[in-house]
């Protein structure tokens, strides 16, 4: 690290530092002395500049031939890939994820970039004809203008990238604020884009808290829509004020995610696919599996079986790439992951394994992934997303009762289902109300070309990503004309 602040990026510049309000810095996990970065905390005025800037380049973008956004949007996927090591090592160092993930992460930002410039040259609108004599209907789709980005801190530059890109390839223009957690990344991104060619004021990065530059976002007049990714609670505000401002929406928000295991399972497989699904990414994922639903057949076998696997898992720096599970993200992470367990544990569910903090010279802070089991379905570690590596297992006599039991949730983002039976597969994918059904995958793992996105107390609004994220991004038109 330098001495030097960075700051937010308005109208085509970096402003300066002293423009904005106190310094924030961004901390590794891994360990907490080494400030990786810091930054110049920007206000809800700076916040109005940039909506200002976005709102005042909005119309020519929106007229922006296709060709020049595919080419910017080329061009930006083209630096993240060519830079994927350097960047996923920042990533890792100020989230935690550990490096190969990160650098799944950083190849999928750079992807959906460059699948989002074939996307802007995609031809789009249908021709009809009226149930009326001589006359012709067009339907086109329009840029919807100044779009605010709110974005969480677990995926620091590919859910930036899935809704930025997006929204230059169907004309917008962006005031984008990323979680203080993870500037950094947002930064590297927001520093390729400013080099992309873009026109100034086309895309804005402003970074400060949620209650001050976020907020600012959410009740100007001048920002046209709103896609958010973070927690229900924050979630639901977001959506209050939208909605009293009629303004267009989209939230991706928690889970609490099951996986089915049934008797007819492959047990290697089930093994796998838990534990991935559940402990990788420091159970840092919207899409984690948090509770495990297993018949009585096989409950026992695979208990043993994910504890044995899980004792083998090394938690460590995430920079290391012997380490299986980084740190968790921050101290306030932590405590939640910690009183979590205490809560399980004075509920009566029994803790097999993990769930402590882990001592180490450095403080960073590690927490070995939490096994629970004898749960019942009321219990709060079963329903409340907490966020992190702590699974909890539900013992049930049959797949009916499974199923019961994981459609048992407020939210419904992703489901997973191992099994080997076609019956039981097909029913599963058919009948969930999840937004994402995985077969014998782990409920997290998502491709960037198709829709992602869940139900209930999980999401709102049109989904991400593939072609659905135009639904969003673009207001439909309908004209008619006398022939
Ligand atoms: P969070 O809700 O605390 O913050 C998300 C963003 O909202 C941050 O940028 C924050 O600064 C901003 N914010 C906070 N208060 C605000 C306010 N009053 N007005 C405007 N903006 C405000 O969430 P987080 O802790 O950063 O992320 C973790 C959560 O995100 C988890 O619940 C996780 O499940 C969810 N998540 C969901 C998905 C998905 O696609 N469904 C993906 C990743 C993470």
């Amino acid at each position: 690290m330098t001495d030097t602040i960075k700051s937010s990026f308005i109208n085509g510049e970096f402003v300066a530092a002293h423009e904005a309000g106190g310094v924030l810095e961004n901390l590794n996990p891994s360990n907490p002395g080494e400030v990786v970065d810091r930054f110049a905390r920007a206000d809800a005025e700076l916040t109005h500049r940039a909506i200002a800037a976005a709102k005042a380049a909005s119309r020519e973008w929106a007229r922006s031939t296709p060709q020049l956004r595919a080419d910017i949007l080329d061009r930006i996927g083209t630096e993240i890939l060519a830079r994927r090591e350097e960047l996923a090592t920042l990533l890792a160092r100020e989230e935690g994820k550990v490096v190969r993930e990160a650098l799944g992460e950083v190849d999928r930002a750079g992807r959906s970039f460059k699948f989002y410039a074939q996307e802007a040259l995609r031809a789009n609108g249908e021709k009809y004809d009226s149930v009326r004599e001589n006359v012709g209907i067009d339907v086109t789709t329009q840029p919807v203008g100044v779009v605010g980005i709110i974005s969480p801190w677990n995926f620091p530059i590919a859910i930036p990238a899935w809704k930025a890109a997006p929204a230059l390839a169907f004309g917008n223009t962006i005031v984008f604020k990323p979680a203080e957690l993870v500037p950094s990344s947002a930064w590297a991104l927001t520093d390729i884009i400013a080099r992309s060619g873009l026109p100034a004021g086309v895309f804005n990065t402003v970074i400060g808290p949620g209650r001050t530059v976020g907020d600012a976002l959410l009740r100007s007049p001048d920002v046209d829509a709103i896609t958010f990714t973070g927690s229900e609670k924050t979630g639901r505000h977001v959506a209050g004020i939208a909605a009293e401002r009629l303004v267009r929406v989209q939230l991706e928000m928690g889970g609490k995610n099951p996986l089915i295991v049934l008797d007819d399972a492959d047990l290697d497989l089930a093994v796998e696919v838990a534990v991935q699904g559940s402990f990788y990414s420091t159970g840092q994922r919207c899409t984690a599996s948090s509770r495990l639903i297993v018949t009585d057949g096989i409950h026992d076998r695979l208990v043993e079986r994910i504890a044995e696997r899980t004792r083998q898992l090394r938690i460590g720096d995430a920079l290391d790439p012997a380490t299986d599970i980084g740190p968790v993200v921050d101290p306030g992470q932590l405590e939640q992951n910690l009183s979590y367990v205490r809560i399980g544990v004075d509920e009566g569910a029994k803790l097999v394994l993990g769930g402590q903090y882990l001592e180490n010279d450095r403080k960073a802070y590690h927490f070995s992934p939490a096994l629970f089991t004898d749960v019942q379905p009321g219990m709060r570690i079963y329903r409340e997303e907490i966020f992190g590596p702590v699974l909890s297992v539900l013992r049930v006599r049959n797949y009916d009762e499974a199923f019961a039991a994981a459609e048992d949730t407020p939210f419904g983002l992703s489901a997973g289902i191992v099994t080997t039976s076609l019956k039981y597969a097909e029913h599963f994918k058919r009948n969930s109300s999840a937004g994402m059904i995985m077969v014998n995958l782990p409920t997290a793992g998502v491709d960037y070309h198709v829709p992602f996105g869940g139900n209930r107390g999980s999401s709102l609004g049109p989904r991400e990503q593939g072609t659905y994220a135009r639904q969003f991004f673009t207001r439909v038109k309908t004209s008619y004309q006398l022939a």
